[in-house]
This record gives C-alpha cells, structure tokens and sequence, in this order.
C-alpha cells in the first residue's frame, strides 16, 4: 500500500463563494447550520442552512404550486429539458466529480463513475417516458358502446430521501423520471453530501426545469424526515434498511406509495471452472470500490475447496498493492470512508471480528495518516454469523472469505441472509451460471461481473428483496410508481341492465349467454 502523506491541492472550482451559492436555496428559517466538511481534511467547507418542519411545509407548497402548472405542461415539452439537461451534465461531469469528492471522500475514479448516473437515467426514459405516459386504450365491458382507457396521472409531490454514498446519483437520477411523469420533488441529501445533488437541481434549472419545481431542505433524518413524510404523496427512499423501516411505517400510516432501497450484505460465489484472476479482479472493485460503501458490493466471498488458495493467494496480494491515499486526480484506486463515525464503525465490526476468532489476512486498521476517515482494504477468514460482519451490512471494505464443498451448499450459504440485493456468479460455463443465480433469493444477479452490469441496465426494474427493499428503481416500473393509474371509463348508451318492460329472468338469460359469446369473441 502507497503510504503517500496528504498534500492536498482541493480542485479550483471548489471556492466558498460557489458553496455559498449552492446552498443559498436551501431554506433554514431558524438559522441553523451544519458545518458540511471536506472528507480528506475535515476542514469546513460551508455552513449548511438546517430546514425547520415550517421550511418543509413551505418547501412543499411551493412546488404543490409548480407542479399543477407542469403536469400541464405537454410531455415532449417536458421532456425537452431533460435532453438539455443530459448536455448540460455530461458538459460539467468534472466540476459534479470535484463536489462529489469533497463531500464524501471517495477516489475520482469512483467520483467521476457516479457523474454518469443521471445521464444514463435521462437516456433512457427519454426514449422511454412518451410511451409509458400515453394513455392506453383497453376497450370496455361491453364491445363498441363502451370503453376503458388507462391514464397515467403524477402523484403530485415526491419526497426523496437519499444517502451519502452515491449523493448525486440517488439525488438526481431517482428524481429524473418523477419529474418527466410530471410530478415536483422535495429531496432531503444527507447532510454530508448535500453539495453534488444541489448543484444538480441547478443543471436542471439551467435546462429550463421550471423554478420551484425542485426543491431541496436540509437536516438530520429523524428531524426532517417525519414532515417530509406527512406532506409527500410518495415516498422515494434509499439507505439502510433500520431507516427505511422508519420510513415504511410512516408512509404506511398515511397510505402514500413508497419505493425502500436498502442495504445488502451481497454475496459473491465463484464456481469450480470460473477464471480466478477475473474473478480477483471483480472481487478487488466489489469489495474496495467506492471504499466498499456500495449497497450492491460484495461482503461475502464463496470459493470451491479446490480453488480456495489460489483465489486468496491472488486477492490478498491484489487488496495489500492497492493505492490508497487522498487525492484529487485519478491516481488513487481507494479513497476514504465517509466520515470519522463511520469508519469507527466499520472498524468495530473488525474488531468484533477478530475477538471472535476471525483472522486478518490483509488490512485491518484505520489510516490516520492518510487521512481522518481512511481504512486499509481488510480481507478476513473464519468469520461466523455470531459476528458482526457475519449477519449485518459493514458498508467498508471489509470483505470475508469462505469455502464450500457443494454448489448446493454454496447455494444455501448464499442465501442464508436477511437481506436480499445483489449476488454475483463466476463460471466459465454461462448457462450453468445463469441456472446457478436462477436459485439465489436477490433482486439483482450478475453473472462474471460484480455489479455494474446489472446497474448500468436501465431498462431492467433493481430493486431488493427480504430485508433489502420493496419496489425499484430503472425499467418501466422505475417511472410508473411515480403515477397513479386512473381508469377512464365511458359508456355511449345504456344497454347494461334490463331493458324498459324486459322480464328480469329474460334478461339474466340474454347477459349470460352473452358472457359465453365475449368469451369466445376474447379467446379468437
Ligand atoms: P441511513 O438510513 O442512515 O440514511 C439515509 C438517509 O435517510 C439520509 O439522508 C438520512 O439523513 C435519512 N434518515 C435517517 N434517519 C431518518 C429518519 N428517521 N427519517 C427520515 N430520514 C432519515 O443510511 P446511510 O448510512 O446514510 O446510507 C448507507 C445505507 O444505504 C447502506 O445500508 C446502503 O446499503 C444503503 N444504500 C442502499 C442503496 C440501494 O439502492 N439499495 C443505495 C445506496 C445506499
């Protein structure tokens, strides 16, 4: 490991007077700041304005009023934006990837990655939406006198709540198809990473998204979240799965739609013929990428008896080469956990580990000397499910290798797991893999790839199952749970019900056989 000290330049388009900018739009009545730091320093970059249950309240009548005039406003119009806007974001992925660096700590590489996201969302349903939104025909009960029409209608105002990790990918690109089905949006960021989804909204607004439409407040979850949840019409929620019971629950309470994208603690199992060092390679940015805080990474490694040393051989002298240092070009393959809090935590779960009888084959410890938040690329064996690590999310890079006899019971130690998100398979023979991940309880499966494959497919519903979420985001549904559907049904004349002086023993007769011939008519 590169054990380069800190000389940090932070990139030029980071000034205060552009945060101050930023962060003017968030509305904090009560004066209230949260001091927003650079991950890598811990250095304040700008006072966060912290919204009052009034703000939201305000936040939320503002863009009710918006969104009446833009559910108005003709689809393609709509949609209009949203191809300026892929310019606009593709023009400036370099000054969103400099933001998304300062706030969350993360390598460029990974920083840069996450600047695609909205785009790639935008792309798609901009091919997409027009059709999803048209109104469909389906035809009545009764042929030719009556009919029934599908509309899709916005469900008004969506409250999204997203997490730190992918702050301008969860902030932008979950709003993008909520806003093409014609609804307004109040998003809450986390507090940390408030910076990159602001700056976002302004990209939108530069594209002609109407001013209002989009609103962001700021604070701590369990202060903002309850207000944001009683005004909201749906809920768009991603984070862990303790919040977005919390979040479930409250939406529930006021019958309102919610989608819940929740952690994971995904498995990875490689089969007898999988070609080892690809596979290293994909365990190396499964487990370490984006420092091991993606909801869809990989915390559990499964390897045939026969191949098990070969595989940890090759991995562990990968994780221990890696670069690993704060920077802001594309040098570093690793950069640093979140925040201080966050890497004690994923420290405990070592800890608790390795007091438990897991051994430390790499890694293992904070990195104060490269920065606040830094910790090495961990890979442990011989860890049980009375650890900490064993059973729940670590949300690191701390990964733990296990072996297997049977693909039966690589199988069954697949899915002996709460949680239910993404599974990745490694095999020469792709149609036994494919048959492999058919038998994995996960909303996503991979196949030679750990994630991105299966991410980057827009058009394919991701969601958890269990304990991992409940809906999805991309594919048709990503933007239909945006909308109610509403049934327009029309009758030209009355011919339901018997006719004036028509016995009701003859009628029944007439509207029975007459249920046989639809039949028929139906079955041709
Ligand atoms: P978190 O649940 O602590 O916070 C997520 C968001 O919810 C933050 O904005 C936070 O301020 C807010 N929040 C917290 N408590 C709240 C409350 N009571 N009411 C309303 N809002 C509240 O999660 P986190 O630690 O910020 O994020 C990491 C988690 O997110 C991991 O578990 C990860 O797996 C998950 N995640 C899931 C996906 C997915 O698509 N499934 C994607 C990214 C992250």
């Amino acid at each position: 490991m590169t054990l380069t000290p800190v000389g940090l330049t932070r990139p030029a388009s980071v000034t205060g007077a552009f945060l101050e900018q930023l962060v003017a739009r968030v509305p904090g009545s009560a004066g209230a700041t949260w001091k927003l730091t650079e991950v890598y320093t811990g250095d304040v970059l700008v006072e966060l304005p912290q919204s009052t249950p009034e703000d939201i309240e305000r936040a939320f009548a503002v863009a009710r009023e918006a969104q009446r005039k833009w559910a108005a406003t003709p689809v393609k119009q709509r949609l209009a934006v949203f191809k300026r806007a892929h310019t606009l974001f593709v023009d400036h992925a370099r000054a969103v990837a400099d933001l998304i660096q300062v706030e969350s700590g993360k390598n460029r590489r990974m920083a840069i990655e996450e600047t695609c996201d909205p785009p790639m969302v935008m792309s798609h349903y901009l091919k997409r939406a027009a059709k999803l939104l048209a109104p469909v025909k389906r035809g009545g009960p009764v042929p030719l006198v009556t009919s029934s029409t599908e509309v899709r209608r916005p469900k008004g105002v969506v409250g999204i709540i997203a997490p730190w990790n992918f702050p301008f990918a969860t902030g932008i690109s979950d709003a993008v198809p909520a806003l093409m089905a014609g609804n307004a949006v109040v998003l809450k960021p986390d507090n940390k990473t408030a910076l990159s989804p602001l700056y976002g909204v302004r990209l939108l607004e530069e594209a002609g998204l109407p001013k209002g439409l989009f609103q962001v407040v700021c604070g701590e979850g369990p202060d903002v979240g309850p207000t944001l949840i009683d005004q909201a019409d749906y809920v768009m929620f991603t984070g862990s799965t303790a919040t977005g019971k919390v979040i479930g629950e409250r939406a529930g309470r006021n019958l309102i739609g919610c989608c819940l994208e929740l952690g994971g603690k995904n498995p990875m199992i490689v089969l007898e013929d999988a070609n080892i060092s690809e596979a290293v390679q994909g365990a190396v940015f499964g487990a370490f990428g984006n420092t091991g805080q993606i909801c869809m990474h990989v915390e559990r490694i499964y390897l045939p008896e026969s191949r098990y040393n070969e595989f940890k051989t090759a991995f562990v002298a990968a994780a221990s080469a890696l670069d690993v240092r704060a920077a802001y070009d594309f040098g570093p393959e690793m950069g640093s956990l979140v925040s201080v809090d966050h890497m004690r935590r994923v420290k405990s779960h070592v800890d608790d580990a390795v007091a438990k009888g897991a051994t430390v084959l790499c890694g293992g410890k904070p990195r104060p000397d490269l920065g606040p938040a830094f910790f090495e690329p961990t890979i442990l064996e011989g860890v049980t499910k009375d650890m900490l690590c064993g059973v729940t999310e670590t949300f690191g890079p701390v990964v733990a290798l296990h072996s297997y006899r049977t693909v039966d019971e690589a199988v069954a130690l697949a899915n002996d797991t709460d949680y239910g998100l993404n599974a990745s398979v490694w095999s020469t023979d792709v149609p036994a893999a494919r048959a492999l991940a058919a038998r994995i309880e996960s909303g996503n499966v991979n196949v030679n790839d750990i994630l991105a494959t299966a991410y980057a497919a827009k058009g394919t519903p991701s969601g958890g199952v269990k304990n991992s979420g409940v809906g999805a985001r991309h594919g048709d549904q990503g933007l239909l749970k945006y909308t109610d559907g509403q049934n327009l049904a029309v009758l030209k004349k009355q011919v339901m019900g018997p006719r004036p002086g028509q016995h009701y023993e003859k009628y029944v007769e007439s509207m029975l056989s007459g249920l046989k011939t639809l039949r028929k008519l139906r079955l041709r």
